[in-house]
């Protein structure tokens, strides 16, 4: 699985201007998951991330390179505690999985289970609302969990201990990003081309059509290496033509 290779190059190449602090994944200092969601209300709220027009992007890129060494949380910016006010915010998940076969339904339906693990972390008084549609996360984080140390490292830690659930997950990179100086714009454009790689995994899946002719993916499978491959090969015609 290396359709989403090129996103993670270009993020990567995004944030290499940025100064970043890391940790290695410890479980025992993952914050407390509320298992289910939580509300916080706005007089509870310290700040919102994303909040007051600030950008907010999210999204998730899957490998199965060898390009993650172990399981981390790193944050370009200031941490939690440190913000005062509505900050901008990225929270982004590259993932190593196992051999996923390209060909493989089951591969592809475990790559939307890994899509579908951020609508199962709860972390107490952190309170985030997904847009799919534009790619944003927003995030309301409560006073008293300020208060109770909430970081970014031990908010990461819960989300890699969510997505290690998963027997494809082997490896879990979790990168926040709240430096004002951070390129918004540039990792919302690759927010957009990972949601349509995925969207159009799906469409695959749901077992569209080989006419490239006539399909409104045709710029995705253009510019994705391996596409157009796994769909004709998936429907056992050899390549097209495009
Ligand atoms: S290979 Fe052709 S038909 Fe299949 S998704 Fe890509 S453009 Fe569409």
């Amino acid at each position: 699985m290396r359709l989403y290779d090129s996103v993670i190059a270009d993020t990567k190449e995004q944030l290499s201007m940025l100064t970043p602090r890391a940790w290695a994944y410890d479980e025992s200092r993952a914050w407390p998951d509320a298992g289910v969601s939580e509300l916080v209300l706005m007089r509870d709220a310290a700040y919102e991330l994303g909040g007051s027009g600030c950008p907010a992007v999210n999204f998730t890129c899957v490998t199965t390179e060898d390009i993650l060494t172990e399981n981390q949380v790193v944050l370009y910016g200031p941490d939690l505690r440190e913000l005062k006010k509505d900050a901008p915010y990225a929270r982004i998940a590259i993932l190593k999985t196992t051999q996923l076969g390209e060909d493989d339904e089951e591969a592809y339906k475990a790559v939307r289970d890994i899509e579908f693990v951020k609508y199962h972390v709860f972390p107490k008084g952190y309170m985030f609302r997904i847009s799919s549609g534009d790619f944003r996360e927003q995030v309301r984080v409560s006073k008293s969990a300020l208060r109770r140390g909430i970081s970014f490292r031990n908010v990461g830690f819960d989300f890699i201990r969510q997505y290690l659930k998963n027997p494809n997950v082997l490896k879990v990179k979790l990168i926040f990003v709240t430096d004002p100086k951070a390129p918004y714009q540039m990792l919302t454009a690759d927010a957009k081309k990972a949601s349509d790689i995925t969207r159009t995994l799906t469409h695959i899946l749901d077992g569209m059509p080989t006419d490239c002719s006539s399909c409104n993916l045709k710029p995705i499978c253009d510019e994705v290496e391996g596409m157009r491959k796994l769909h004709f090969e998936r429907n056992g015609r050899g390549m097209g033509t495009g």
